[in-house]
């Protein structure tokens, strides 16, 4: 099973530190294993009859099936079915799972897509992702990105050499490949990724071209250290329902002088082509297309739990309750809406590969920083200080206290067992470490969202919006106002 095939992959001499130690056998460590079980089962779909079709597709000459992060769409029927794979995986993980790979595959299958555009770039880019993107998909390749240079001043920059040369960038050529030193900042997922899509993010000047690099570093290459933030797994699976299956860690890459050979250095020295390349629509089309179907999930998940401790406490009938219940609704909607627009208003790229439209899509991204903060807001205001008067432990009910236990915490509609369930799950959601590095990812996960909003209007033709006010006040002031 691809699942078990997984695990025992992982276990192939990569740095990876936790709490000062080096882990060895990742897929038995606590801060792993609750999160490692739940994607095994997610890749064993692909190897289950009655399940695969709901996630992968059959890769018409090879004869087996892939994940549907892989299918490149040329048809609306295609679109769906990338669409119905991020769906599946977003349900059976509550949307709590964001990097899964799909998104990471779905960039690479991008550039794949779109590499006859791009040959334009570096004459050996076609060939490069081509093979990478087909041993990617016949060996189920988990993947992740890393892009965001290190957190020392952001005021100032590579001409800075405290700054120059900490951010990721190439020491040496050599035949083999080329040997690279830095850091990058997050990776989520990383300790059990097989590789890093590593890019620069920023827009560096000409001069800068030892730290413009698209690579694929495989996550057991030497010199490379994985240094991972506290763990957040909780065992207790009943207590901690979240923490024990879904804690992806997050995790800061050390380079410390690593050789990647040429064949997985597909663009370097030249900050325009790698911007180029990172700006690819193809690319990014099919990548926030994950991103955004995979948080209608959570926005159901959060939705969901707000109504059930709104009926165990018997609050539904309040009209402040239900107004805001209804807000979450329209999240909801609003984010589903604009999935249907992307997808309806697809348009083929040169070479006819059906790209969801990424207004929509960014929309949805923005709105999705301001949505999840304000979901999180009415769920505690629903729940108030219920979330905090749970007991230590579900164990409490099974001891010498339990008949005051099932007295005490009985709810409007719902067991005291029952109930306290659902304010530990609701809690692991708002209040555990986990919970707080879930609003942290919402807001943050798809770049700065002060500056993503601000490119929107940046990029957007004004002259669309301001010309009609020109015209009438034109019309109205009969003719005495000059626009420039
Ligand atoms: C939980 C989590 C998981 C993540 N996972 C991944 C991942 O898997 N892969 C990945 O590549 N990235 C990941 N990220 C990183 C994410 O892309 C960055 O956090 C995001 O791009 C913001 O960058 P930063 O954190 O470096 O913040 P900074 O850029 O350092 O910003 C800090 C503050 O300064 C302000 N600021 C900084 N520079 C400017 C400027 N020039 N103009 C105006 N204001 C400025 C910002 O608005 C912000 O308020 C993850 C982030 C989080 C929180």
């Amino acid at each position: 099973m691809r699942g078990e095939r997984f695990l025992s992959s992982l276990n192939d001499g990569r740095s990876i530190w936790l709490e000062g130690k080096q882990v060895r056998n990742i897929p038995e460590h606590a801060a792993f294993k609750g999160t490692l079980n739940t994607i095994k089962n997610l890749f064993n779909m692909l190897d289950d009859p009655g399940e695969r079709d709901k996630v992968g597709y059959l890769v018409a000459d090879k004869g087996h099936y892939a994940h549907s992060s892989f299918l490149v769409p040329y048809t609306q029927e295609e679109l769906a079915k990338r669409n119905q794979s991020f769906s599946c995986w977003s349900a059976e993980t509550n949307g709590m799972m964001s990097r899964l790979s799909d998104y990471a595959r779905s960039m690479i299958t991008g550039w794949y897509a779109a590499r006859h555009q791009l040959a334009a770039l570096d004459p050996h880019f076609a060939h490069k992702i081509s093979s990478y993107y087909e041993a990617a998909r016949d060996n189920d390749l988990f993947l992740t990105t890393a892009i965001i240079d290190p957190q020392i001043d952001r005021s100032s920059d590579l001409d800075d050499k405290r700054i120059s040369e900490r951010f990721l960038h190439v020491v040496r050529e050599t035949s083999e490949g080329i040997v690279v030193r830095g850091a990058k900042m997050i990776a989520t997922g990383a300790p059990y990724t097989h590789d890093f899509v590593i890019f620069s993010f920023l827009q560096f000047q000409t001069q800068h071209q030892k730290h413009a690099h698209v690579l694929i570093v495989p996550a057991n290459s030497p010199g490379l250290h994985i240094v991972c933030r506290e763990s957040f797994a909780d065992e207790r699976e009943r207590n901690h329902p979240l923490s024990a299956k879904y804690d992806e860690m997050d995790a800061v890459l050390f380079f410390d002088d690593v050789l990647i050979p040429w064949e997985r250095v597909l663009l370097y020295g030249d900050p325009e082509k790698v911007l180029a390349l990172r700006a690819n629509q193809t690319a990014n089309g099919l990548a926030f297309h994950q991103n955004v179907v995979r948080f209608v999930a959570k926005l159901e998940f959060v939705t969901g739990i707000a109504f059930a401790v709104a009926e165990s406490i018997g609050a539904t009938g309040f009209l402040h309750i239900q107004e805001k219940l209804g807000e979450l609704l329209t999240q909801i909607d609003v984010i589903k809406a604009l999935i249907i627009a992307a997808e309806t208003k697809a348009v083929p790229d040169e070479s006819g590969v059906l790209v969801p439209d990424l207004s929509y899509i960014e929309t949805a991204r923005s709105l999705g920083t301001k949505y999840y903060p304000r979901a999180i807001e009415i769920l505690q205001q629903v729940g108030a200080g219920g979330f905090v008067q749970t007991p230590s432990g579900i164990e409490d009910f099974y001891g010498p206290i339990s008949e005051l236990m099932h007295l005490y915490f009985e709810g409007a509609s719902v067991s005291a067992e029952k109930k306290v369930e659902l304010f530990k799950l609701a809690w692991d959601l708002i209040g555990s470490p986990l919970g707080a590095r879930h609003l942290l990812y919402e807001r943050f996960y798809a770049g700065d969202p002060i500056r993503g909003l601000a490119n929107q209007y940046n990029r957007f033709d004004k002259k669309s919006l301001t010309n009609p006010i020109w015209n009438l006040l034109k019309e109205t002031s009969k003719g005495g106002l000059t626009v420039i």
